[in-house]
């Protein structure tokens, strides 16, 4: 039986030579072994996170290395739940055998084929469909069988519909037999009957409807957390972003205790706005520990951001902390300015900057905002087949 929490390797690109392949890595001593392996161009950090980082992997035996770039998914938020990386190299078998036998030797197991989708639906990633769908794809040898696994992959969806249609095309014959032969003595569907046929064909629609939203609420939206100074403005955005109330908004510094999250979809892109509480200085009195409480757990919706919003207020300088995370983080963070509306109009901030401005009161910005995180959103790999599952999900509504 294979454990699941096993650190455990496998090249995940097609045999033969691709421009690039990809080794992969899952499991509790993901990081260690990373960090022993790759020689990043700019420091890794202590802890794994999502990141990106070029480098090189280094073969010590030989005291050379390859040029490669890490990928990087922290727990829970990848794949397999489990920290997950991604080593691209130059597409040689020889170059893979070596990275791959490298990791071994630092302590992974090769994977057993399907390994990786295995972990993910244990980690609650994917449905049994899902699975079917992804094993089969894997495991296909003729071009049917790859046909019917994308279909379950796609949400199994494609043959409830077939059947819906092969339904209607009968009931459509009939009802045009009944036209032509209207004369004669014959029996068809009545009125009635072909009503309770119709009626019972849309329910089946609106099954396969209401688990194709099931299955998308559980996949992983594209997370956008919103970090900044007690006051920046972050709850004010928020609503103006999530179109309604949510967040607390006050005046008085430090309200937002914890966390808000709002669900959204945006042009078929599953979006997750997260509201975090203020950087604070710690207090002495006994909120001390709420607070500290509420700071880490922001820490940790920073680590799992795929975008984040740092905002800051009109034209006001960066922190020397803001401008060390504009500087980490530079793939994956908009500075934001806010309150737009109580700058001067010479600001220099207005009138020449590459940041986006915007206020919540008067709204400048905020679609332009919106347009840019559905942009972000869209070059995210993982929102490819959300996007099919939306206009799947348009046309179903059209049917019913
Ligand atoms: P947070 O602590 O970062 O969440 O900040 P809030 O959203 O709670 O806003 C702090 C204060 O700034 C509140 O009094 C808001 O009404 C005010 N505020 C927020 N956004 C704007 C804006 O765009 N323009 C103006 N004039 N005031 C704003």
């Amino acid at each position: 039986m294979w454990d699941i929490d096993d650190t455990i390797v496998a090249a995940s690109t097609a045999a033969g030579s691709a421009a690039r392949a990809i080794v992969r890595i899952t499991g509790g001593d993901t990081w260690a072994i990373v960090v022993r392996t790759f020689l990043a161009a700019a420091p890794l950090p202590h802890q794994p996170r999502r990141g990106r980082w070029q480098g090189t992997f280094k073969f010590p035996a030989v005291e050379t290395g390859v040029a490669a770039e890490l990928l990087v998914w922290a727990r829970p938020r990848s794949f397999t739940g489990q920290d997950l990386a991604e080593i691209h190299v130059p597409g040689s078998p020889v170059i893979v055998d070596a990275v791959v036998s490298r990791i071994l030797a630092e302590g992974a197991r090769l994977a057993q084929p399907g390994e990786f989708t295995l972990r993910a639906f244990l980690a609650g990633k994917l449905d049994l469909d899902q699975v079917e769908g992804l094993l089969g794809v894997v495991h296909a040898r003729d071009r049917d069988t790859l046909q019917s696994a994308l279909d379950q992959l796609a949400g199994g969806i494609a043959q409830p519909l077939r059947q819906v249609r092969e339904h209607l095309l009968d009931l459509l014959a009939d009802v045009e037999a009944s036209l032509d032969f209207a004369e004669e003595d014959l029996t068809f569907l009545t009125a009635r009957q072909t009503q309770d046929q119709i009626d019972r064909l849309r329910q089946q629609l609106q099954q396969t409807r209401d688990r194709m939203a099931d299955r998308r609420w559980n996949r992983p939206a594209f997370r956008v957390v919103f970090a900044g100074r007690p006051n920046a403005g972050k709850s004010s955005l928020f609503n103006a972003l999530a179109g309604r109330s949510l967040a607390l908004v006050d005046a008085e510094a430090g309200t937002t205790r914890d966390y808000l999250v709002h669900h959204a979809e945006w042009d078929g892109r599953f979006i997750e706005l997260v509201d975090t509480a203020g950087v604070e200085a710690l207090p002495r009195s006994p909120e001390r520990e709420i607070v500290a409480q509420a700071q880490a757990k922001r820490e940790a919706q920073l680590d799992q951001a795929d975008l984040v919003l740092l905002c800051v207020e009109r034209d006001l300088a960066l922190t020397a902390a803001e401008a060390e995370l504009r500087r980490r983080e530079s793939d994956r963070i908009i500075v934001v300015r806010t309150k737009a509306d109580l700058m001067p109009s010479d600001s220099a901030v207005l009138s020449n900057n590459p940041e986006s401005l915007t206020s919540a009161v008067t709204g400048l910005g905020v679609e332009s905002l919106r347009r840019e995180i559905i942009r972000r959103a869209s070059v995210d790999s993982r929102s490819e087949s959300m996007t099919v599952t939306a206009i799947s999900e348009a046309c179903l509504d059209r049917a019913m």
